[in-house]
């Protein structure tokens, strides 16, 4: 444990933050077992063993604590001693986990030096005041380095130790640290905004899903409200493709074990398979993708080359047995709902159909106003093992090749990945960031030579020979759960027009005026606008701030103006003015601006 890691300055701060963090916890709970404490992206945690449980209310108080450790301005003492003597010091400490760490330690060492050099071991400690941890630094000189302002415990949370369920439950803290308390301000009022916008929180108050006990978690319901905004989706998304020459399929959520034993996904995805069985001796697995399916619909019938490309796409459940302690949020689901297309195409072909696909994730992303969110990745063979991959080495260029122009020429300024291909083919991954500066893939397409080989699909090329197609996978959105989640945050829930689930709210003055609210109500709704009149017998005001808390698009404030000149009074969401127009002037408008997806 001599040799000291390479750190930054900001790792060092945050992990000798966590040692201070650990000195105060020993003055509050002398009795304390120790842990570990690393850095983290943001901040440091510690793993403590306690005599009682944690409450919020402990933090600001170790936060003092923490800062009189600090304005004390302890030096980091270091002192390196033989293994047995830092077993006892730490046994005479009570400190079990230490112990066991100074044993993994010597355990790690004698395997690889021969066993007299391991009594010359040596082992490091910290001292800061009375506090004596065992690590191997490097960290701060003294404690007074740290500024005193410039960090928070934000959360208290239960960790196993050595992260195995087995062992013993440990508390754990966490805490942020910056060099300034201007970052730490800007840190925090960032986590504000980001709690604000979490799409499981609007969600809720917006009415979209809904995750129920007794249907069991990871399993989504999506309410009336929720449900428009992923059929309009899906409708967008399925205009655009069919101008691409996609043709929609649909397929069941089972298949015999067989399709994806053949597929290869009963190797990958064994752990995460869903089987489905009856007392009828069915036996089925849910599928884990759409891919293998679609590839029955192509091998049902004899195909010449003159018939390619055959452009197949469907909106369906898919299902992954994910981790329950991973599921969460619409982020990760058992059942997703994944909008799927493949193209099986001669190799000639394959730039045509990258092409197409690249231009339907440019139009709807643009429709979004996202397009210009995205970093493009190209991903290519590990060019010093060409033999692990399947398909010819000439194929495989030429796709490269394919995939490259297509960057090239549509000024993708695709990064290239060498090694990070999959086995099966290159492809071109579109990375997004997303509402909190997080980086996530959703679009990608993706050469295959190995689906078509594996399930023999083939067609009759210009000589009457047998040839195997190509496939291009493409993922436009991915999965609607996901996608709608990275929406609501994107747009903290006040969705483009034509998403919003009502896109206009029709608010009479008084109940005198809810015979023309109703009236108009009835025009506005057969121009296929989403409206609804809210008459609820509130004030005006708080129904008008109603509207503004769900995002509403346009508010239409009716009374005894507007009933005379048959007119209505609007105001936009997240604009001041108001205006007063006739009402078939205000349905052409509404209804263009939702053709144009403005
Ligand atoms: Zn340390
Ligand atoms: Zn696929």
């Amino acid at each position: 444990m001599s040799q000291e890691k390479k750190q930054s300055s900001k790792e060092i701060l945050r992990h000798s933050t966590a040692h201070i963090l650990a000195a105060a916890v020993l003055e509050m709970f002398p009795e304390a077992k120790f842990g570990i404490g690393p850095a983290t992206e943001d901040g440091f945690y510690y793993d403590f063993d306690l005599p009682r449980t944690l409450i919020p209310e402990d933090l600001p108080l170790l936060e003092e604590k923490m800062r009189a450790l600090i304005n004390n301005n302890y030096p980091f003492e270091k002192r390196e001693i033989s293994a047995s003597n830092a077993e006892e010091h730490f046994a005479k400490a009570k400190q079990p986990y230490k112990i066991e760490l100074i044993k993994d330690i010597i355990a790690k060492n004698s395997l690889h030096q021969p066993t007299d050099k391991t009594q010359n071991l040596k082992i490091t400690l910290y001292k800061t005041g009375n506090f004596v941890d065992l690590c191997s630094g490097p960290h701060l000189d003294s404690s007074g380095e740290i500024n005193p302002n410039a960090f928070k415990l934000t959360k208290i949370s239960g960790a196993y130790w050595k992260g195995d369920e087995k062992n013993k439950q440990m508390q754990r803290i966490y805490g942020v640290v910056f060099e300034t308390e201007k970052e730490l301000t800007k840190y925090l009022k960032a986590q504000e905004e980001a709690k604000e916008r979490d799409h499981r929180k609007l969600g809720k108050e917006l009415d979209l899903f809904h995750f129920s006990d007794l249907v069991g978690p990871g399993l989504p319901l999506f309410t009336p409200k929720g449900t428009i905004i992923i059929d309009e989706l899906q409708k967008h998304i399925e205009d655009i493709c069919r101008h691409y020459g996609f043709q929609k399929v649909k397929t069941p959520h089972l298949a015999k074990i067989d399709l994806f034993k053949i597929s290869g996904h009963v190797d990958k995805f064994s752990d995460e398979l869903f089987h489905v069985t009856s007392k009828k001796k069915h036996e089925f697995v849910l599928k884990p993708v759409q891919c293998p399916h679609q590839t029955q619909i192509y091998a049902s019938q004899n195909r010449s080359y003159r018939d390619l490309p055959i452009r197949y796409m469907e909106s369906e459940k898919q299902y992954r047995a994910e981790k329950s302690g991973e599921v969460g949020g619409l982020s990760r689901v058992y059942a997703i709902t994944v909008e799927d297309g493949h193209s099986f195409c001669r190799i000639d072909q394959v730039k045509e159909e990258v092409r197409n696909m690249i231009k339907i994730i440019q139009d709807f992303y643009g429709s979004l106003g996202l397009w210009d969110k995205f970093r493009v990745s190209l991903s290519v063979r590990d060019y010093a093992h060409p033999e692990k991959y399947i398909g010819t080495k000439e194929d495989w260029d030429i796709c490269e090749n394919m995939l490259q122009e297509v960057s090239d020429e549509m000024n993708l300024n695709a990064q290239k990945r060498e090694g990070e291909a999959a086995l099966y083919g290159p492809k071109l991954d579109f990375m997004f960031r997303d509402a909190f500066g997080k980086e996530i893939q959703i679009p990608t397409v993706q050469v295959d030579f190995a689906t078509p080989k594996r399930f023999n699909l083939i067609y009759i090329n210009e000589k009457g020979k047998k040839e195997n197609p190509v496939m291009v996978h493409r993922a436009i959105l991915g999965s609607y759960e996901r996608f709608l989640a990275m929406l609501i945050e994107q747009f903290a829930g006040a969705f483009p027009l034509w998403l919003a689930p009502i896109q206009v709210s029709i608010l009479p003055v008084s109940e005198k005026f809810n015979d023309y609210a109703e009236k108009i109500r009835q025009e506005i709704f057969a121009a296929d606008v989403r409206v609804e009149i809210n008459n609820r017998g509130e004030t005006l005001g708080k129904r008008i701030s109603e509207a503004e808390k769900q995002k509403i698009p346009y508010m239409i404030v009716v009374g005894e103006k507007e009933m005379k000149e048959n007119s209505v009074n609007i105001r936009q969401r997240e604009k001041k003015e108001q205006q007063t127009m006739p009402l078939n002037e205000f349905i052409k408008k509404i209804k263009k601006e939702i053709k144009e997806k403005k």
